[in-house]
């Protein structure tokens, strides 16, 4: 409903009627005198449809829209699981709506508040905000309209729910429904864990019955049922779809890092393939790659930027100004640009989920546009390494909780107490006010806090690992690239087929992976590969390489290379499979013949294998940086050896 109508949706009498219980058909209020009618209950799917098009304008669903908004306007919880602009505010702003009274909207991120506010305001409804970068007379104004029932929408950050009073004067109005946007954050196992939205497990029950629609485009099953379970939500429907695209051609090409820069440059050459999106993994890499591709086409993009620099870039790739971004993960939150083409990853990411979520930034428009990933086993020793740095072992966090007391502490004492470096003694501090095991105050001082912060440290720590290997199984796996991702995130309505776009799919329209026939050892190779299986049905690739090559003729490395070889050309498929060790999945991958490797027979004819892309050789400066990190990781190989991981 446009603005301009000045008519607002909802009068102040009209919030007062009640609200539908969950199991009673759901009553509508008559909107009064406003440019549409509401229907007086819903009772046919028709109405919400009209109640879309009279307040949103909109001419129909999006899929999985209407069931969705059926659901939480009968007052059911609801668990969905979307990707990024598929449409999931509309799910629980329009089933809001229907029910009748204020939605309270619970969201991480100040920006994206009043953002989303100024959008409803914009279409007529009556929407506030209060969060930290409010003043208190606007927070209390907002209270005050709250009170008198004349929000359609209020927008809050999850740390209000600490305020002293605020969930009591929350409570003094029955809601119409509670939406938690962006409810991974609840997850320390998401990968945006906010320890506020704890607070939600606790403080939503005193303001029930009004159902709960909790929202995010990222949640694999494991933090979906977190999810479920922080917020209470044991009866929950789950509507977990969306993640297939159609227009996406995804590869994964193992490149030497020092070969990627010259492979970008090659692959953004063609006027097609931008306006282009690059992630690398530092700022370091960022500035590197931005001045290896030109700065006439690209500039980089980071959080090490001043804001105008960044808000300068910003918005002349979005004008399309500037073809090509390379960034940090730092770019794309609330991006909305549909004709990215490209994304390129110039390193292995943090985990699938931010993996799939920056993919995802291509081919908005649907039209057709690919993504790339590039990786090397040099990625996964950086991923290890960080991974140690960055999650200490429990005894570095444990000295620290032992060096604070019930009272607030210096922090430069506490640190020299615990005998930790600057660095280490941030980085584990970190962690520990995480997990509540310290608590920082905004003058710097440290106090001890619960004492139970250990076991979540350690599971979150794990849980990072976990994902870092399901991201390097993932890049290294032979099978279609979509199907593995929709698989990773649980999608119930997902057909299961093979996407025939990606390297595996269709090899020969790979923009980045060449080609090569195999030597005569590798012929051999694949002979008894192929006859193995034959024989067997179907094996752990584990044990196939362990048996099969227990002289020795083949490293591991490339017994993969040969089985991606033998999936390019449709003779051998590779499942997921899982198995349970000290009460703990286990994923490895089996191998089996398809039909057309049955008929195939043991011999060589029609594999290619990858012709890896190396480094060109280095001089000067970059040169002596790359002796160095050489030197880094042997060393840690030796270190790793002797100390027997
Ligand atoms: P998400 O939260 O899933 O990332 P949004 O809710 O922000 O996505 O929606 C993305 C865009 O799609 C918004 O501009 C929204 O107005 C629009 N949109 C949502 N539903 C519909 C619909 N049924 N018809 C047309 N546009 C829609
Ligand atoms: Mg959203």
């Amino acid at each position: 409903m446009p603005a301009s109508t000045g008519k607002p949706l909802r009068g102040s009498g009209l919030a007062s009627a009640p609200i539908a219980e969950p199991s009673a058909k759901p009553g509508l209020v008559g909107a009064g005198p406003g440019p549409f009618e509401r229907p007086r209950a819903l009772t046919a799917p028709d109405d919400l449809r009209a109640l879309l098009r009279s307040a949103f304008g909109f001419a129909d669903f999006r899929p999985f829209q209407e069931q969705v908004c059926r659901a939480a306007t009968e007052g059911r919880d609801l668990l969905l699981v979307m990707p990024t602009g598929a449409g999931k505010s509309l799910c629980y702003q329009l089933p809001g709506l229907a029910r009748g009274g204020t939605t309270l909207v619970v969201s991480p991120l100040i920006a994206l508040m009043d953002d989303q506010c100024a959008k409803l305001k914009a279409q007529g409804f009556c929407a506030e905000r209060i969060h930290s970068g409010r003043g208190r007379a606007e927070s209390r104004a907002a209270c005050v309209e709250y009170l008198a029932g004349r929000l359609d929408f209020l927008f809050i950050a999850p740390e209000r729910l600490r305020v002293p009073g605020f969930p009591e004067m929350l409570a003094k109005r029955p809601l119409a429904l509670i939406a938690v946007d962006e409810a991974h954050c609840i997850s320390e196992w998401g990968h945006d864990f906010r320890p506020d939205y704890r607070l939600l497990g606790e403080r939503l029950p005193t303001l029930r019955p009004a159902p709960i629609v909790a929202l995010t485009a990222t949640a694999t099953p494991d933090v979906q049922d977190d999810i479920v379970a922080q917020l209470g939500l044991e009866d929950a429907r789950r509507f977990i779809h969306g993640f297939r695209r159609h227009n996406l051609a995804i590869e994964t090409v193992e490149i030497a890092p020092g070969g990627r820069a010259d492979a970008i440059r090659e692959l953004l050459a063609e006027r097609a393939r931008r306006p282009a999106i690059v992630y690398a993994a530092t700022r370091k890499n960022v500035e590197e790659l931005a001045t290896a591709l030109g700065r006439r086409v690209a500039a980089g993009y980071h959080a090490g930027m001043d804001a105008a620099e960044r808000e300068r870039v910003q918005s002349a790739f979005l004008s399309g100004a500037l073809d090509v971004i390379v960034a940090t993960t730092a770019f794309g939150m609330g991006i909305d640009k549909a004709d990215v083409r490209t994304v390129v990853h110039a390193a292995l990411p943090g985990s699938v989920e931010g993996y799939y979520q920056e993919i995802g930034r291509a081919g908005r428009d649907g039209k057709r546009s690919i993504a790339v990933l590039m990786h090397s086993f040099v990625d996964r020793k950086t991923h290890e390494y960080l991974h140690d740095r960055d999650y200490p072992d429990a005894s570095v966090l444990a000295a620290i909780y032992a060096a604070l007391a019930p009272t607030p502490r210096d922090r430069e004492g506490v640190r020299a107490k615990a005998g930790l470096d600057a660095e280490s003694f941030e980085r584990a501090l970190e962690k520990l006010a995480i997990h509540r095991g310290a608590v920082l105050a905004l003058d710097g001082t440290l106090t001890r806090g619960e004492p139970g912060w250990k076991k979540p440290y350690l599971v979150q720590r794990d849980h990072k690992l976990a994902q870092l290997r399901a991201i390097a199984r993932y890049a290294e796996s032979h099978g279609c690239r979509m199907r593995a991702l929709v698989r990773h995130f649980g999608d119930q309505e997902d057909a299961d087929e093979r996407c025939g776009l990606c390297d595996a799919c269709a090899p020969e329209a790979s923009v980045l992976a060449r080609h090569r026939a195999p030597s005569a050892a590798e012929q051999a190779a694949i002979a008894r590969i192929l006859s193995m299986l034959a024989r067997e049905g179907d094996l752990a690739t584990g044990r196939l390489h362990r048996e099969g090559f227990a002289d020795g003729a083949l490293d591991r490395r490339n017994f993969e290379h040969i089985l991606g070889g033998l999936v390019r050309a449709g003779l051998v498929e590779i499942d997921e499979a899982t198995f349970e060790k000290d009460g703990k999945e286990i994923t490895y991958q089996r191998a089996s013949l398809t039909p057309a490797g049955r008929l195939h027979g043991a011999d060589a004819s029609g594999i290619s294998l990858p012709k890896t892309r190396e480094a060109k050789p280095k001089r000067g400066k970059a040169a002596s940086a790359e002796a160095k990190r050489r030197a880094f990781f042997a060393k840690q190989a030796r270190r790793k050896k002797r100390v027997g991981r």
